[in-house]
């Protein structure tokens, strides 16, 4: 029985680029192999998956809410690999799920495992509950040398609390963190706020 694996990080690491190498070892030994992303994802242009360390592949399949992955052909497709699966919807990930079940393909999903505010994405969360394997890409802390479990968001240069989970394309940028340092930034900032609030 085909695999639904799960591998998840912080950003910064690397899980773009473990996709690639994949699919490029795949496709060397001459087998199909699917790259997906959600359509969501904008910030490398619509239809290429880009790692931070340049390397850059087609995707295949653009997932929107409406796509019915299920209705799809996937005859002669070795191996289906996803970007930035923690975007796809619950629905998505039961159909990836069903597709290694019914088509016998084995589905590599790479994503992130919580937004900023420290919260589960629906597709992880998802993942979570149906992969048969489920394993961490790791990364370093942006400020210590301990290993990253969260993604900090700064806006302007300092840590966001809140705001929507998924903004991509804006400005703001992204840091793994350790929980330590995350905690410290989150302080820092809250201290701040109420101090600009008091102005
Ligand atoms: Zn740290």
């Amino acid at each position: 029985m085909a695999k639904l694996y799960f591998r998840y990080g912080t950003v910064g690491s690397a899980k773009t680029l473990n996709l690639l190498a994949v699919a490029h070892n795949y496709r060397q030994q001459g087998k199909c192999v699917l790259l997906l992303k959600p359509e969501l994802d904008v910030r490398f242009g619509r239809e290429s998956i880009k790692s931070r360390a340049g390397l850059e592949m087609a995707a295949d399949v653009l997932v929107s809410p409406t796509t019915k992955l299920l209705e799809m052909d996937w005859e002669g497709v070795s191996c289906i690999l996803v970007d930035e699966a923690q975007f796809l919807s619950a629905f998505h990930i039961e159909s990836l799920r069903k597709i290694t079940l019914t088509k016998d393909i084995p589905v590599i999903c790479y994503g992130l495992r919580t937004d900023f505010r420290t919260r589960l994405f629906e597709g992880s969360l998802r993942l979570m509950e149906l992969a048969d394997s489920i394993e961490e890409v790791k990364a370093t802390c942006h400020y210590c040398n301990r290993k990253s479990v969260a993604n900090l968001k700064h806006v302007g240069g300092i840590a966001a609390l809140d705001g929507p989970a998924v903004q991509l394309g804006a400005e703001e940028k992204y840091f793994p963190v350790c929980f330590k340092c995350y905690d410290k930034q989150v302080d820092e900032a809250s201290k701040l706020h109420e101090q600009m609030a008091e102005v």
